[in-house]
């Protein structure tokens, strides 16, 4: 794993801005198995790195196939023991509640491990965190309210599902909001009934451990939830392989789950995957601008740009476009970074120097592709650390990486069309299909627009607001399945199709005696 290059020794002055290591961290960050916190079997550790300085601040415990082969064991055991997958549902959901309650009361400390361990701005990771709680609260009352089908033939048959949970669920997560988005998996997986072994980023190990605590108090029998931490290659894939784990929810890159898919094939394994994007945000003239510049500025760079629906392609009317660039430069000028603590910082620090490197790449990469409108580099103050400034490219053709490529980051481009046709053309020119922003205020175009448009989840004149009973998932390369509301219950659990005779057997006779 990278660590600082030698050009980027923070200074004394960025030690003292940069917030100080939270207090009463583990030493190394540990597994969580079978209710108790251990090291890895070997005892290797990996580097964990503060975005701010880009020094390592702490080591976390290196899973192998030992470690994810006990973390099995312990949730298997759970699952066939009892009584947590036997529980009825309104007993469940007493305990996902009180987690929801555990994850409130304890909001400030998450939010302050989260932010200093993503890098991600502390007022946005208070809002990640009061939205993991949601999670539980949703999930806890969808399973008492949950009705599975039946179906009656009169006088002849009745046919019922018994809906049952699967077994160990696999859970690997990536590290952008780290613990909201775990929250999404674990929050599903536990109240159907399953046990769960939760692999988190190894860029981002730090929250995941408070949920040991937050579910040992709601009252989550020992076994259910298991935690290994480790390098994706390693504890990831011995998950991914492991034969007595059926299901695996995946959250991250598309080549990531391209691997796995293919890793987990000759198990038959059930797989959600929720993977890239390059979501557009189509700006007809009509629009009401104000309200889509502030849109789509937010849209990507709320969480540093590392946001999987982030719109970081703008489709902008040509009647408005010059307009519309100056304006949208203008202000993506005025977004305040900042040290990730601070309650006035809008974008903070990316999450490690590998990906700033990356990023930095694309900002480099974007400055030959389109015309550089604002931002570009590395702030003025920030000389350590992985600070990028908000940066945006105008003129960006449809063959440019920086159109077509998931950068990750707060760096858009925007690009002119002439017609609703091109602007439809354009939006589908990439090989992801997460999300899409429209903004007009012609009825009949955004519907059809929103229904010709190749992506798993459309908001007409709004910015990213999600209702947890719709489907959350992307189409072509962004993924396979849907998540949300009902259709993350049907993924967690098996139905189980009963049919009942309630007339005279129906017996077509073979071997009839004469
Ligand atoms: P990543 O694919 O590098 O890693 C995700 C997780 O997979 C990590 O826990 C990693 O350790 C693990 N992993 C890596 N290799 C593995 C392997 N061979 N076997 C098993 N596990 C392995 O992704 P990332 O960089 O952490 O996250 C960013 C990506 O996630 C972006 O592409 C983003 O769009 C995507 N994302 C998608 C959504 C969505 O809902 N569609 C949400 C958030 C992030």
């Amino acid at each position: 794993m990278m660590t600082q290059s030698a050009d980027q020794t923070p200074s004394a002055e960025i030690r003292d801005a940069a917030a100080p290591a939270p207090a009463g961290l583990p030493a190394p960050i540990q597994h969580y198995i079978d209710a108790e916190f251990v090291d890895s079997a070997d005892g290797e550790t990996f580097d964990v790195i503060n975005p701010v300085t880009n020094e390592t601040y702490i080591q976390a415990s290196a899973g192998k196939k030992e470690d994810v082969d006990r973390a099995v064991a312990a949730a298997k055991r759970a699952f066939h023991e009892g009584p947590w997958s036997s529980m009825l549902p309104r007993e469940r959901s007493r305990v996902l509640h009180k987690i929801a309650d555990l994850v409130e009361e304890r909001g400030a400390r998450l939010a302050e491990l989260e932010s200093f361990d993503t890098g991600l701005p502390i007022t946005q990771a208070l809002g990640q965190g009061r939205r993991a709680a949601e999670n539980f609260r949703f999930f806890a009352d969808l399973i008492v309210a949950q009705a599975d089908d039946t179906y009656k033939v009169p006088g002849r048959q009745i046919n019922y599902v018994n809906r049952k949970p699967i077994g160990v669920a696999g859970l690997i997560t990536p590290w952008n909001t780290p613990f909201m988005l775990e929250s999404w998996k674990l929050a599903p997986a536990l109240a159907t009934g399953n046990s769960v072994v939760l692999k988190p980023a190894e860029f981002t190990p730090l929250s995941a451990g408070l949920w040991a605590g937050i579910f040992e108090e709601a009252g989550l029998p020992r076994g259910v939830f298991n935690l290994v931490n480790g390098i994706g290659e390693q504890a990831g894939d011995a998950l991914v392989k492991h034969p007595e784990v059926p299901l695996i929810s995946f959250t991250g890159e598309s080549s990531t789950g391209q691997l796995i898919f293919a890793n987990a094939a000759p198990h038959l394994k059930g797989l959600s995957m929720e993977l890239g994007g390059k979501s557009p945000a189509i700006v007809f003239a009509d629009a009401d601008l104000e309200a889509a510049i502030n849109a789509t500025i937010f849209g990507v760079f709320s969480l540093n740009g590392e946001r999987c629906t982030a719109g970081s392609r703008i489709l902008v009317e040509r009647s408005i476009y010059d307009e519309f660039v100056e304006r949208y430069a203008a202000q993506a000028e005025r977004v305040r970074i900042g040290y990730p603590h601070q309650p006035e910082t809008e974008v903070g620090a990316l999450v490690h120097p590998e990906h700033f490197e990356k990023v930095m790449s694309y900002v480099e990469l974007g400055k030959t592709e389109g015309r550089l409108v604002a931002g570009g580099g590395r702030p003025e103050g920030f000389e350590a650390g992985n600070f990028i400034q908000p940066t945006v490219f105008a003129d960006v053709p449809h063959t440019a990486r920086i159109f077509q490529e998931e950068i990750f980051g707060p760096v858009v481009a925007i690009t002119p069309f002439d017609t609703e046709e091109e602007a439809l053309q354009l939006a589908n020119d990439t090989k992801y299909g997460l999300a899409a922003y429209i903004w007009t205020n012609d009825l009949k175009r955004s519907h059809n627009f929103a229904q010709a448009v190749e992506a798993g989840m459309v908001w007409l004149n709004s910015n990213n607001v999600r209702d947890l009973r719709t489907p959350f998932g992307g189409v072509k390369a962004s993924g396979l399945g849907h998540e949300g509301g009902y259709r993350s219950i049907d993924f967690y659990t098996d139905q189980q199709a009963v049919h009942i005779n309630l007339g005279e057997v129906h017996n077509p006779v073979f071997g009839k005696a004469d």
